[in-house]
């Protein structure tokens, strides 16, 4: 099977996203809807739980898009129940890329008190070192997902509850997790100590929902409550939400790329709306790599509020130069260098009429290997640019990402083995700059910059400073930044 999107495998891949909901009739048409509005976080496949008094424990997973899965109401016939959850997902760990069905979330596990269900959105950076274990001591794994760590450690424990469980197997874990898992009638979310990947809850009627984003909770009809914070455990039932805190308290460190590109910008993130913090994003940017030129033009979709942004602090006019043809489907893929070369083309058309002769200011996101910058630079030219300028939204990605989200190896990584000017002749741009890391800090919110003795996100995807050691990876050879770097 083909990457989900191979004409954006110049892009970092979104993780995945959970939803879970407790306390309303028929959960799982909430739970897909929920997934739905979550789908930017995973393509590749989708998964249902719901608990029935009468039927038990039912699920259903799939390959492929929600709005492919969850819509006939012959499945939804067979996932009764008050509560449910459920996961989609982009392959971080086990294949990546290509998701087999036995890697599919939500994961179930029987244990003596009940069974329990469990979706998780991050990446345990132990989990090669826990397995091992695991597989030691007689656990007996079905899939290759780093996730079903924590099942078989829960399995281990001897909590009587299984939230008590599930505390016990969390703090074995090393890495980041946000966690949406049920039992019979028990709706459970929990946040890394550290908080990387984003986790919300919101109230519905008079149940509870827990979703990645709260543009989750707004398709639903959801009152968005609050966020779980960093190192959160929350339970809910049908009578209330109960809050505690399992693990040692440290400063949270979200993920400051969730603010720049993977969540949805109607999300609202750390109290501000995503759109706002990347039109902000767009304006420092302005503000620290101004150009003269005639228009300032988007990479849709995700570069668009950034270029607005830069566009009212230049002054410069904002343009729609670059077309993005929303219904390129999946008929047309197929991994062929030949096909991932017209893929650019295929997906997004230069407006020539309003190109011709301007000099450009291109926004982006993010520059990952080059591969659709240089594409679509050469598009630009093509179409009679007189200049074109490249500015990206965030700051070089030099360091993979170890905490759920799909980064190429390092070596592959364009800034990381360019200067800003070398890469700038790799593209072939009269100009690329990359908004600053404390630019970005300032446009999250953090208005002295960043604090380098105890920075308030995980940015290690720029700076190489991880929050937590990737300890399998470092067993497996990858040297993280050194002092003198
Ligand atoms: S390394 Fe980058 S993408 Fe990964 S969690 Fe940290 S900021 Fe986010």
């Amino acid at each position: 099977m083909p990457p989900a999107h191979p004409f954006d495998d110049d892009k970092l891949k979104e993780e995945c996203g959970v939803f879970g909901v407790v306390g309303v009739t028929d959960a799982a048409n909430f739970v897909a809807l929920g997934l739905h509005a979550l789908q930017h976080r995973g393509q590749e496949a989708g998964g249902i739980v719901t608990h029935d008094p009468k039927t038990g424990f039912n699920q259903a997973r799939r390959m492929g898009l929600v709005r492919d899965n969850f819509t006939s109401a012959d499945t939804m016939e067979e996932l009764p129940g008050s509560i449910g959850i459920g996961h989609v997902r982009y392959s971080t760990a086990g294949n990546k890329g290509q998701t087999a069905m036995r890697d599919v979330q939500p994961f179930f596990g029987e244990f003596s008190m009940g069974g329990a269900a469990i979706a998780h959105n991050g990446n345990i950076t132990n989990a090669v070192a826990l397995r091992r274990e695991l597989i030691e001591r007689g656990s007996i794994f079905q899939s290759s997902s780093d996730s079903e760590c924590i099942i078989h450690l829960m399995a281990r424990s001897m909590g009587r509850q299984i939230p008590d469980r599930m505390e016990e197997a969390l703090r074995k874990v090393e890495g980041a997790f946000s966690i949406v898992a049920m039992t019979r009638t028990k709706l459970i979310g929990c946040r890394d100590p550290l908080g990387v990947r984003p986790l919300v809850l919101g109230k519905i009627g008079d149940g509870w929902a827990l979703a990645s984003e709260t543009c989750a909770l707004d398709i639903i009809g959801a009152e968005f409550i609050r966020e779980i914070e960093a190192g959160e455990m929350v339970v809910a039932t049908d009578k209330g939400v109960e809050s505690h805190f399992p693990f040692r308290t440290k400063k949270s460190r979200f993920c400051i790329f969730e603010h720049v590109y993977f969540s949805r910008p109607d999300s609202i993130l750390g109290g501000r709306s995503v759109y706002e913090t990347r039109e902000n994003i767009g304006r420092e940017l302005a503000k620290e790599a101004a150009v003269d030129a005639d228009i300032v033009c988007p990479v849709p979709d995700s570069g668009t509020p950034a270029a607005i942004g830069y566009s009212l602090q230049s002054g410069i006019p904002y343009a729609m130069g670059i077309i993005r043809n929303n219904y390129m489907g999946r008929t047309f893929i197929e991994p062929t260098e030949q096909i991932r070369n017209m893929g650019v083309r295929l997906k997004l058309n230069v407006n020539r009429a309003l190109i011709k002769d301007k000099r450009v200011i291109l926004v982006d996101d993010s520059v990952v290997r080059g591969t659709t910058s240089r594409k679509i630079k050469e598009m630009i030219l093509d179409a009679g640019a007189a200049e074109v300028h490249f500015r990206i939204a965030s700051p070089p990605t030099a360091w993979p990402c170890f905490y759920g989200v799909d980064t190429p190896q390092r070596e592959k990584l364009l800034a990381a083995t360019m200067s800003e000017d070398e890469m700038r002749k790799h593209l072939g741009v009269d100009s690329l700059r990359f908004i600053s890391l404390n630019g970005l800090y300032r446009a999250v919110g953090e208005a002295e910059g960043r604090n380098n003795a105890s920075p308030a996100y995980c940015d290690a995807c720029f700076s190489g400073e991880y929050p937590v050691a990737p300890s399998d990876m470092i067993e497996q050879g990858f040297q993280p930044r050194t002092a003198a770097e």
